[in-house]
């Protein structure tokens, strides 16, 4: 894939948009498809084009991050518009956003005005849940290792819990014998149905570290006596998955799930179950504009193949991270410098290693689609030339795509890294102490109609890293701490 993604441009998704027409857009409320992803097209190269022309990129300013804000609010309606279309009338639904996938206090904001909570899984990403002003009744604490003192504080807080294994449960029941709370309450189960094509991000393998492995001996008597015994259980937690896992697997993971709250409601004699948490995972389309698969599609699938999950006798929680802001995302850079070595032409630039770990360093697994922009920030043209993009990292690795077909790349050139609005640039990795870059978001369509890009408006998001500020994190202020010993 990586190979030919580079060759065709694809600036306006049209061809694979065609396949998958009625998918595209909020919930069919929007127009179709290839017009939503094509207008998001025309956003991007406008803001790239507005970040040179107003100075947010240039010569001292090496990379910048852009975030489209029309696309996240189009994404967070499109969810919500696609499960309303399944459920039942009245079905409580939170659809928390997974922290995670892009941890930025504004977008946690943004999402929040759009209807949507947060799945927190660290004090970190709780904190900037709460600094957004994500309401606890709409947050989730997820994660494999809770302490004490975490689970305290949600329990104080009110905000939902899924245990993972016996022993947090066992700290759960010792904390709410101390002091009632109000926090919904559940435990995480993984339903073993399978990895997908990563490993990394398969959770329902036979032995991922999440939740109750479900199929193993004695663990579903174990989970029916722990709801008997405990009746303020009243939630069951499955995430099946993530980027790589096909969503038939991941809707017979939901689909297990959904069958064992029906088995602990009858065997406990009542509803004692009313929420069920599906997790996220909706993988992206990294190759290609066109936003495949939609969540009208997941949501279709689900309610074909688990209807009893939609007929109203249960809340649902959804936990979507990267399809909610992958594609609102693009890293800009500079051709600092552009070499051949080797009859190869080497573009480096300033986006590497540090904004695109994994792209880097599994390259196979997180191929990304690059643009090539001209000194202005246009569209550069001209016929395309096998190159690799390289990064400013030092090591041979550093490369953002080896053997990509693009316009021949220039010193002073721009190149963009796109789909990266969830665990890419939010993500920095400090090799050479390259700093955080500036994360603006931005909106089109204000006064000057786009002329140079002039009709962009900008905000930023996470201010550019000062090398101050690298020195502090980096022991600056013990900086004898060690000949003292
Ligand atoms: C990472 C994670 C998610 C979000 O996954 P995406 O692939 O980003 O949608 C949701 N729930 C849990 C428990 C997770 O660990």
């Amino acid at each position: 894939m990586p190979g030919h993604m580079g060759a065709e441009r694809d600036r306006t998704g049209d061809a694979m948009g065609a396949t998958d027409a009625r998918d595209n857009g909020a919930g069919g409320s929007t127009g179709n498809a290839g017009e939503t992803d094509a207008a998001r097209v025309a956003r991007r190269d406008e803001a790239v084009r507005a970040a040179v022309g107003q100075g947010l990129l240039g010569a001292d300013a090496p990379i910048v991050a852009l975030l489209d804000v029309a696309g996240i609010r189009g994404s967070a309606a499109a969810l919500r518009a696609a499960f309303d279309a399944v459920v039942a009338p009245g079905t409580p639904v939170l659809h928390a956003f997974a922290v995670k996938a892009t941890p930025l206090v504004p977008v946690l904001r943004l999402l929040g005005e759009a209807g949507i909570g947060a799945e927190v899984a660290s004090p970190g990403e709780l904190a900037l849940a709460q600094a957004a002003g994500v309401a606890p009744e709409r947050t989730v604490l997820d994660s494999p290792a809770k302490t004490p003192a975490e689970l305290r504080e949600a329990l104080a807080l009110g905000i939902a819990v899924n245990a993972d294994n016996p022993q947090e449960l066992d700290r759960i029941d010792a904390l709410v014998r101390s002091a009632p709370s109000g926090s919904p309450v559940g435990i995480r189960v993984n339903p073993q149905v399978g990895g997908g094509s990563i490993d990394a991000l398969s959770t329902a393998t036979a032995t991922s570290k999440f939740g109750v492995a479900l199929r193993d001996e004695g663990a579903r008597e174990w989970i029916l006596r722990a709801y008997a015994d405990r009746p303020w259980l009243t939630r069951l937690h499955a995430h099946s998955g993530s980027q790589g896992m096909p969503l038939s697997l991941m809707a017979r993971g939901i689909a297990e799930t959904y069958a064992l709250a029906e088995e602990i409601n009858r065997h406990v004699g009542r509803r004692q179950i009313d929420t069920i948490d599906i997790g996220g995972g909706l993988p992206v389309n990294f190759g290609s504009d066109a936003t495949t698969p939609t969540y009208a599609r997941y949501a279709r699938l689900l309610a074909e193949s688990v209807p009893g999950l939609f007929d109203g006798r249960y809340g649902l929680v959804t936990e979507f991270g990267r399809s909610l802001l992958a594609k609102h995302g693009t890293v800009v850079a500079r051709v600092e410098y552009a070499k051949s070595a080797g009859g190869r032409a080497v573009a480096v630039t300033h986006a590497g290693v540090q904004v695109a770990t994994r792209t880097v360093y599994a390259p196979a697994s997180w191929p990304l689609r690059i643009t090539a922009y001209d000194a202005k920030g246009h569209p550069k043209a001209g016929p395309e030339v096998v190159q690799d993009v390289a990064g400013p990292a030092c090591f041979a690795g550093d490369l953002l795509a080896v053997g990509r077909a693009l316009p021949l790349l220039e010193q002073g050139d721009h190149v963009a890294a796109l789909d990266t609005g969830a665990y890419y640039f939010a993500h920095h990795y400090a090799y050479n102490s390259l700093a955080r870059p500036g994360i603006y978001g931005f909106a089109t369509g204000g006064v000057g109609g786009g002329a140079g890009g002039s009709g962009v408006r900008f905000a930023v998001v996470r201010e550019p890293q000062a090398v101050e500020e690298i020195v502090m994190e980096s022991g600056g202020g013990h900086a004898s701490a060690l000949s003292a010993l």
